[in-house]
């Protein structure tokens, strides 16, 4: 009896300290996790290369005492801390960087190169966050092993590679990450931008994204001189007719209601002025966040690009070649609600936001898929000053991708740290 109860009084008291000066134990591992960051920024990886990148959270997270497995799925890591009975909760970050040449003109701007899978030369930036994203699960990891009073249960933490080609979460699945490791009973990850000031978070309960298609279009004409078009068969022409009949599936065939993108973000063809080409190649994105409607997009995609290279008699149907994919994620909206609560009094009211869904996407959607509710919200990045001018002016801070993206470290690192912890205190119980 007495000891429920001392424990109980011991509990509420740790709850009204970890609510009250929450910003104090996010000073304190501050200035390892803003390190971290600079040396990630400015020695970015490319996704399934985060052999540097994987090792430095390795070693960070093996002095705080986790223990860590390396190698999982390619350059994934798991790192595990058990503090007893309860549930297991994983918080994921991802690892790699992308092939963008950084120009914020920041004192600590990449100025990495190096030959991407094809053997090109290409530059190397973090213009997605994830070195943000990796420093705030240090910050939050060195809080949690520093703070075993406040929580029981497994934390599990994962660096997962390759998130940009959404390639590594399934990787690390089909590696056992659900086999070797327990299977966790919820998942939770953060991802910063630009389209919440710094200081703020963002929650959509239900769907949070969209589902994400990469479609390779082969169209195959008969190549000539250019100065005798009637010889040959032009793929060109026959792929310029195709990218503009594609912007008719959503405007035309999907339902109004309903959300759907067709980008065709490459075209390759051809190598002379004078030489018309054998074939052309098109690279599209699709965004969807219903599965019929990805259905109907898809197929329109194929019978579309087939009936114009049979209108140009082409001398074999196009090759559609779906290559990668990912399903959209989806927020519990119970543990959505719940979790909103915990934000709201860790941070206050004012900066936890409600937000609509994006359509970005992202591999996360697999360990959801795996039956483990998962919580995915967003870290607001943009520079207050700078986000309240281009509210004004009706204009949009860089976005994630851009060789621009910069986002405003202190204020976004300590709320990443403060929300990550609030929401595993809460969800570890
Ligand atoms: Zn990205
Ligand atoms: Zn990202």
């Amino acid at each position: 009896m007495n000891w429920t109860r001392s424990l109980l009084v011991a509990s509420l008291s740790v709850v009204a300290a970890a609510q009250a000066p929450a910003s104090k134990e996010v000073e304190a591992v501050y200035p390892e996790a803003r390190a971290l960051y600079l040396d990630i920024h400015q020695n970015p990886e490319l996704s399934s290369h985060e052999v540097q990148t994987a090792a430095k959270l390795a070693g960070r997270l093996r002095g705080l005492g986790y223990e860590v497995t390396e190698h999982v799925g390619g350059t994934g890591i798991v790192a595990m801390l058990k503090n007893g009975a309860g549930p297991t909760v994983m918080l994921r970050t991802e690892l790699d960087a992308l092939p963008v040449e950084e120009k914020t003109g920041l004192a600590y701007a990449s100025k990495v190169r190096t030959k991407d899978d094809a053997g090109r030369d290409v530059p190397v930036m973090h213009a997605c966050g994830h070195d943000l994203h990796m420093a705030a699960i240090v910050g939050t990891a060195a809080i949690m092993a520093h703070s075993k009073n406040t929580w029981h249960g497994t934390l599990m933490l994962v660096g997962q590679p390759a998130e940009e080609t959404i390639s590594g979460a399934k990787a690390m699945l089909d590696d056992g990450l659900l086999t070797r490791f327990p299977k966790p009973d919820v998942a939770v990850a953060m991802h910063v931008g630009n389209l919440l000031p710094a200081g703020a978070v963002g929650i959509v309960p239900g769907v949070y994204n969209t589902n994400a298609d990469s479609l390779r279009i082969t169209i195959y004409g008969k190549g000539g001189h250019g100065s005798a078009p009637h010889t040959a068969i032009d793929p060109i022409v026959i792929a310029a007719r195709t990218i503009l009949a594609l912007q008719t599936i959503a405007s035309r065939e999907v339902k109004p209601t309903e959300m759907a993108v067709v980008t065709v973000g490459y075209i390759q063809a051809g190598t002379k002025n004078n030489i018309i080409p054998d074939q052309a190649e098109l690279g599209l994105t699709v965004r969807t966040n219903k599965a019929d409607v990805r259905k109907q997009v898809l197929a329109a995609i194929a019978r579309i690009a087939k009936a114009e290279a049979e209108a140009a008699c082409a001398p074999r149907a196009p090759s559609v070649d779906r290559y990668e994919g990912t399903d959209l994620v989806y927020n519990d909206p119970a543990l959505a609600q719940r979790l909103r609560g915990v934000l709201e009094s860790a941070l206050g009211k004012e900066r936890v936001v409600m937000e609509e869904p994006i359509t970005a996407s992202e591999d996360f959607s697999y360990f959801v898929e795996q039956g483990i509710p998962g919580f995915y919200f967003s870290l607001g990045g943009a520079d207050p000053e700078k986000y309240a001018q281009a509210k004004a002016a009706g204009t949009l801070l860089p976005s994630n991708h851009s060789s621009l993206f910069a986002p405003d470290v202190d204020p976004a690192l300590h709320t990443g740290i403060a929300a990550e912890v609030a929401v595993l205190r809460n969800l570890l119980k």
